[in-house]
């Protein structure tokens, strides 16, 4: 009897893949729909709920701008990956994205808000030592738009599976190119 296939894992991250939020604000990008997100993170934060300085009740809280393409999530769904959120969404991807790109919940990578965005000392992203740790014994593709040589050779030296680190470019979000690049990667890695 042979084991069942364990599927690579494939981790989200939003801004920047999903949501090409560096496109020009006056072009949204082809395919793309505009959607008014407040989630209960950026209504709390003093960005949304003091903007003058003086505090605005959450009703009244500017609406985040988030771009998506509906049809990701059924080219995200096709990929022969788990599909897994390794957003500063946490589970609000779950309230907010998955809905709207017609996704089910999927699994949440959660960091320690102190960490998000802290300096790492050998100059890693923020998330990678997260990333790793939660991954272990998992082949993993990851898409970000911020990951540098530094998380690629960190992430090389230490990850025992096969890893791939994928940059998407956040002015254009996930391309027809990055879907092929992620399927071919996976046939690739099956069973190493
Ligand atoms: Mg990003």
């Amino acid at each position: 009897m042979t084991a069942p296939v364990q599927r690579p894992l494939l981790l989200l991250d939003v801004d920047g893949p999903l949501n090409p939020y560096a496109a020009k604000p006056e072009r949204r990008p082809a395919g793309y729909a505009t959607f008014r997100m407040r989630p209960a993170s950026w209504s709390a934060s003093p960005a949304a709920s003091r903007p003058y300085g003086r505090l605005r009740a959450a009703e009244y809280v500017k609406p985040l701008r988030v771009w998506l393409d509906p049809d990701h999530g059924r080219q995200l769904r096709a990929l022969p990956f788990e599909l897994v959120w390794a957003t500063t969404w946490m589970h609000e991807a779950n309230d907010w994205i998955a809905p709207a790109l017609g996704l089910p919940e999927l699994p949440v990578i959660e960091w320690p808000s102190a960490d998000m965005h802290r300096q790492d000392p050998e100059g890693l992203h923020w998330k990678t030592r997260h990333v790793a740790h939660w991954a272990r014994g998992r082949a993993f593709a990851w898409v970000d738009d911020e990951l540098t040589d530094a998380d690629h050779a960190w992430i090389a030296a230490r990850h025992d599976r096969p890893a791939l680190l994928h940059h998407v470019d956040p002015r254009r979000g996930l391309t027809t190119d990055d879907f092929a690049a992620l399927e071919t990667w996976a046939m690739r890695s099956a069973g190493r």
